[in-house]
């Protein structure tokens, strides 16, 4: 079974082939135009999608080395994500599917970020049922219970920012480009995380909340720049290792309380954050403390991408879970 994925929630455009679970190629195309701007300008970003997605799926289709006839369906992105954006790659996936007369999948991004688990040769165990997840990204701060491939429940989520853009943010305040996570990373790495105290939320259950962080840095910084106006420039590696040491407490504090509170102890990480070393970390910790087995899919499976579209239509295409033509494209979409 060859499936064609499209991708387009946001601001990479993403095509990807598989052949029965197996990526054969995922090609993403990082729109460039949105660092000048400092975040996702929704506008722009449709109309990149408009340039990139016939590129794109050609790629895709010549890496995995078949042509269009040969595709058994076409899975693609509906929601949830930026309206302008979905609707390239939605529009796009139903005149293909119906030009080739195969099926059309519909998938929802939040649970392909999770599936993503499930593509196969990543050289690692796949979580079984029940697991918990959390999506960790730009968009997204989520923990999920997932009882089955399409039996997934939210149990928290983020009330205001979402953690990448916690960081994203931050790093903003300290005067880094876009996008800063990756950057306070590095420099956290040679911090000092205990330099500097941060408050943390008081968040109820298990929802999450970020923007009074930011709001807090913002204060901190100002004020130490009253005497020392290079004081950012002085600390920047022990002010990055303490806001990554509370970002990533934020996380844990939750995710423990998830496991507790559920008994499960398989917890599947997912989304850009996932990269982040102080995460990596603190999960491996859980691992000893906690008796946790924990889960990390590739890095070019965690950010946003075609091939985890791709392992969700297949697994729904298995299940005969097709789309009709009427099927739109929807900025919210609960899993
Ligand atoms: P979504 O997937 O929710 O639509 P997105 O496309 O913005 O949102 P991803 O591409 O999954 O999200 O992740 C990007 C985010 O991850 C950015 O906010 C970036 O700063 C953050 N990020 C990437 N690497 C790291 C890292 N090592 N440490 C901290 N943050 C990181
Ligand atoms: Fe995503």
């Amino acid at each position: 079974t060859y499936i064609l994925a499209i991708e387009s929630s946001c601001d990479d455009t993403s095509a990807a082939v598989l052949l029965n679970g197996k990526v054969l190629s995922n090609v993403v195309a990082t729109q460039k135009i949105h660092e000048e701007y400092g975040g996702v300008v929704p506008e722009l970003a449709s109309r990149a999608h408009q340039q990139n997605i016939v590129p794109v799926v050609h790629t895709a289709l010549n890496k995995a080395n078949i042509g269009k006839k040969e595709l058994s369906a076409i899975a693609f992105t509906s929601g949830p994500g930026l309206l302008g954006s979905l609707l390239v790659g939605t529009s796009f996936a139903k005149s293909l599917a119906l030009a080739l007369h195969i099926p059309l999948i519909e998938v929802n991004h939040m649970q392909a970020h999770i599936l993503a688990h499930f593509i196969e040769d990543q050289g690692q165990d796949k979580p079984s049922f029940p697991f918990l997840a959390m999506t960790i990204s730009g968009g997204h701060t989520q923990i999920i219970r997932a009882d089955g491939f399409f039996d997934m429940t939210v149990i928290g989520e983020t009330i205001d920012d979402a953690v990448g853009e916690a960081f994203d943010k931050s790093a903003k305040i300290l005067g880094l480009p876009y996008p800063g996570g990756p950057l306070i990373d590095r420099y956290a790495r040679e911090g000092n995380p205990g330099a500097f105290a941060f408050p943390k939320p008081k968040v109820d259950g298990l929802d999450f909340s970020f923007s009074g962080l930011k709001t807090s840095i913002l204060y901190f910084v100002r004020k130490h720049q009253k005497e020392d106006p290079a004081f950012v420039e002085h600390h920047l590696k022990d002010i990055c290792a303490s806001i990554q040491y509370t970002i990533v407490n934020i996380l844990m504090d939750k995710l423990k309380k998830a496991s507790k509170e559920t008994g499960i102890r398989q917890i599947a990480i997912g989304g850009g954050v996932s990269a982040n070393s102080g995460i990596r970390e603190a999960l491996k910790k859980g691992e000893k403390k906690y008796g946790w087995k924990t889960y990390i899919p590739k890095f070019e499976y965690t950010t946003d991408n075609a091939a985890m579209i791709g392992i969700t239509g297949y697994l729904k295409y298995l299940e005969n879970d097709f789309s009709s033509q009427n099927v739109t494209a929807k900025a919210r979409f609960k899993v």
